[in-house]
């Protein structure tokens, strides 16, 4: 009897498995004609000095607009895009659109504000991913310092000696780094140490409850830990003033988040920076 059961979890998990893979596969489908027609979009999500309040930079995030006209999540795709690979040409994209915004920034006076770029573990495996970068701010001829690569921690669970190296490298350039969604993934501090980092960026979920009593702990911890290793800390997340006003108390640097403002496209941040500036 137990061994009939088996088999029809079996039967139910394998249907539910190849459904997945058929939708998983028209999706990559979708994504590559996608790419290939310019459907997708890079939109920019403003980041503050937090005492100032003045707008230093933004950060870069893909958006796809399908023929219909729906946005499939990052989330959704971003994934799929590592799993095919399709992530190493859309990255190249990615971040020769980004040089290019700096420059239009650079043009309308706004000489100062930098651009951050998130980058997937298949990207630092191709073998020319840093002299890429490097022509590709060549080719914009925008500042090094300017472009900021966003890592996550579990881009060092692989083949971490050549992600230190590869961001040592880059960092010789000019380039700035900053660590992503910290404390929400795995790695190692001594790899941590090793990293040639500028920023640290407080994950969204240590942020959510910072303002409810005895609930910012984590995040007194890691604005901290940023401090004593010289970097300076931004705050992502921010949707409520009290959070602002408690991110001030512990001494954080910047912020990002839908109290300030969504992700926009280049020309409303654009509109962005004049309006606030
Ligand atoms: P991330 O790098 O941690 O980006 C921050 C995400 O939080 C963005 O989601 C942003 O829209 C969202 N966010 C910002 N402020 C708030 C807020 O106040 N409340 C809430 N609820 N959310 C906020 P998005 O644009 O959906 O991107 C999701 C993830 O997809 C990104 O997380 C990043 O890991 C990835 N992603 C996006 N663009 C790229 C890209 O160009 N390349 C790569 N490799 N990954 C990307
Ligand atoms: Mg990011
Ligand atoms: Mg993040
Ligand atoms: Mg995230």
């Amino acid at each position: 009897l137990a061994k009939k059961s088996n088999q029809g979890h079996f039967v139910y998990y394998h249907q539910e498995m190849e459904e997945k893979t058929l939708w998983r596969l028209g999706m990559i489908r979708q994504l590559r004609t996608d790419f290939a027609e310019n459907r997708l979009e890079l939109w920019y999500q403003p980041q503050l000095n937090l005492l100032s309040g003045k707008v230093i930079g933004a950060e870069a995030l893909l958006r796809w607009r399908t023929a219909d006209g729906n946005f499939i999540s990052p989330a959704i795709f971003i994934p799929l895009a590592e799993y095919s690979g399709l992530i190493i040409d859309i990255g190249d994209w990615v971040i020769n659109q980004a040089c290019s915004t700096i420059k239009t920034l650079e043009n309308n006076g706004f000489s100062d504000v930098g651009i951050s770029v998130n980058v997937s573990i298949p990207q630092f495996k191709k073998d020319n991913f840093v002299e890429n970068i490097i022509q590709a701010t060549k080719k914009h001829q925008v500042a090094p310092n300017k472009l900021e690569l966003e890592i996550t921690e579990n881009i060092l669970m692989d083949e971490p000696q050549v992600v230190v190296d590869s961001l040592s490298e880059l960092k010789k350039e000019g380039i700035s780094i900053a660590l992503d969604d910290f404390g929400t993934g795995y790695s190692s501090m001594s790899y941590l140490q090793q990293l040639p980092l500028d920023r640290l960026k407080v994950d969204r979920s240590f942020i959510t409850h910072i303002a409810e009593p005895g609930k910012a702990v984590i995040a007194d911890t890691i604005i901290n830990l940023g401090k004593q290793m010289n970097l300076t800390v931004i705050a992502e997340g921010i949707e409520e003033i009290e959070q602002a006003e408690h991110l001030k108390t512990l001494g954080c640097d910047e912020v990002q988040g839908f109290f300030y403002a969504k992700p926009m496209p280049e020309d409303e941040f654009l509109d962005f920076l004049k309006k606030n500036s």
